[in-house]
């Protein structure tokens, strides 16, 4: 296994913050949005096992947070002045997590408002934050009050998948106890159960989840593209299969990744729209969802 050494700096973007991110491959249920690109890299380290960065260049080198927040602000005040776009979303989590960079180069509450500007103009372009900070990596959010233009996400697992996979991330009861605390504050919550790992109990987690009522949840099964094997300790990617044209992501066999998704399902049904991360139409069928809603954290 390759191991990375980890240096964060700061420095300025030259090129432009906000860009268009088509999902693939086109026969998954994904939305397209657009994506934040605020850091490449990220500071929870070691770095989630199965995180799509450590076949990266940034993984190998240094963790970068763009520094002008001004010029990052004024992408998004551009964007947001825009109408007949595409997709109205901004994630910010997609390249990185949105909340990791917080402590060495602030920006969420730069961010915040100016989608508070979005909302009182009755416009659709929204924020989202997705995280698997805590507490801590949300204390700029505790200080501010809630805009209807931002969601806030947070990634979450099992604390023994966790302890195994996701050590450099806060404990996922920490992830839980950020998103009560935010949503009794009256910021809009989706939840992200991804990945779901076979060999672990999810049982309580979908029992904290469903107390919590977010507005949606996406179910994610393992999954890697090719390059990322050498990086990833030997047994997590084990049970994993190509996909049949090879060029797409390796994921558990078809039967397994249903039954894995069906538990979350049928506790969850009832709470709020659910999605699948990157799977088919049939899987969707199969489990009685709607892929024609495409209720995804990434969707509007
Ligand atoms: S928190 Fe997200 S971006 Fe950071 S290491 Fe884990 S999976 Fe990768």
């Amino acid at each position: 296994m390759i191991k990375a050494k980890f240096r964060c700096v700061t420095r300025e973007r030259k090129t432009s913050f906000v860009e268009i991110f088509r999902t693939t491959p086109t026969n998954t249920v994904c939305p397209n949005f657009y994506v934040l690109s605020h850091a490449n890299g990220c500071t929870f380290q070691p770095h989630c096992e199965y995180c799509y960065l450590k076949s990266t260049f940034w993984h190998q080198n240094e963790q970068v947070a763009f520094s002008n927040v001004d010029k990052m602000v004024r992408d998004v005040r551009r964007w947001i002045a825009k109408d007949n776009l595409e997709s109205y979303i901004l994630n910010t989590g997609n390249l990185s997590d949105s909340l990791a960079f917080e402590g060495v180069r602030p920006m969420a509450p730069a961010l915040v408002e100016e989608f508070r500007v979005a909302e009182r103009l009755g416009k659709k372009h929204t924020l989202l934050l997705l995280t698997k900070g805590g507490v801590l990596h949300c204390k700029c959010l505790f200080k501010i009050e809630p805009c209807a233009n931002v969601v806030m996400s947070f990634s979450v697992n099992t604390p023994e998948a966790a302890a195994e996979y996701e050590r450099g991330a806060a404990k996922p009861d920490d992830r839980m106890e950020a998103a009560r605390r935010l949503k009794a504050q009256g910021w809009r919550m989706r939840i992200r159960l991804d990945p779901m790992i076979l060999g672990f109990d999810y049982s309580e987690l979908l029992r904290q989840v469903r107390e919590l009522a977010p507005e949606r949840v996406t179910l994610g099964g393992l999954r890697a593209e090719k390059n990322l094997a050498k990086f990833v300790r030997e047994g997590l990617f084990e049970g994993l299969v190509p996909d049949t044209d090879g060029k797409g992501m390796a994921r558990y066999p078809r039967t397994e990744r249903v039954a894995l998704y069906r538990q979350a399902v049928e506790a969850l049904r009832d709470i709020c729209p659910i999605g699948l991360c990157e799977e088919t139409r049939d899987i969707w069928e199969e489990l009685g969802l709607k892929p024609d809603d495409k209720p995804c954290n990434c969707g509007s």
